[in-house]
């Protein structure tokens, strides 16, 4: 299929699941995910009207961000990979969006790189929900200390909690837990409003448990 064909069954996708759900079609923001794929079919899809783009690897995603710097103003670009401390310096420098914070030294190093004439740089907290040790993202129990840590930095803007729920039987039970636990720091007076959850997948699953932002990159693009 075409980007932009497959591009609108996705859009479809969400407002279905948004129906079944009995939420309104835009409490669900697509991210478009073009990890692996080229400068090229990032153009595609936003000449079909995508806007908001994820890339896993640091140098990949400034490649892309420098190539189609003349798109820059319009879109917005957002680090979902995973990101050691050494290599913050250019994501705070041009990225939008960061969703794999899970260690306070990172977050400390992304608000002081930020630059003073940008917006915050805005972050959501990356919840290891399966609690396998495999993945990246800090426990559950964790997240009420470093959101409230982070949410006092002064370079960055906490939006929400981000998550990978492993696939399979016991995958909406992981979106619920999500869903809970950032219902949980909301009414600890942390002001989230993101929850970054459902891929090409699961995006049905994550919509029923309330997600706010589905991270979309194969079913749009094709196999990697
Ligand atoms: C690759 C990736 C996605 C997109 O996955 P698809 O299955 O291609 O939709 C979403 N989130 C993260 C963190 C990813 O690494």
């Amino acid at each position: 299929m075409a980007i932009p064909d497959s591009l609108q069954a996705v859009k479809t996708r969400i407002a279905a699941a948004c129906v079944a759900a009995g939420r309104p079609p835009e409490a669900v923001q697509l991210l478009v995910v073009s990890k692996t794929f080229p400068a090229a079919a990032v153009r595609e899809a936003f000449d079909a009207g995508a806007r908001a783009f994820g890339e896993n690897y640091v140098q990949e995603g400034l490649a892309k961000i420098e190539e189609l710097g003349d798109l820059r103003s319009q879109m917005q670009w957002h680090l979902i990979g995973p990101l050691q401390s050494n290599k913050t310096k250019p994501v705070a420098e041009r990225f939008d969006w960061v969703h794999s914070v899970d260690r306070l030294k990172v977050a400390q190093r992304l608000s002081e790189q930020r630059p003073a004439g940008l917006a915050p740089l805005n972050i959501c907290l990356q919840i290891n929900i399966s609690a396998e040790a495999s993945k990246s993202g800090l426990l559950p129990a964790d997240a009420a200390a470093l959101a409230h840590q982070v949410a006092a930095l002064p370079g960055l803007s906490l939006r929400g909690l981000m998550a990978v729920p492993e696939p399979g039987p016991g995958a909406l039970a992981q979106h619920q837990a999500m869903a809970a636990l950032w219902a949980r720091l909301q009414a600890e007076g942390l002001p989230l409003d993101t929850l970054s959850l459902g891929m090409s997948a699961d995006l049905e699953d994550a919509i029923a448990a309330g997600s706010t932002m589905v991270r979309v990159g194969s079913a749009i693009f094709g196999a990697r």
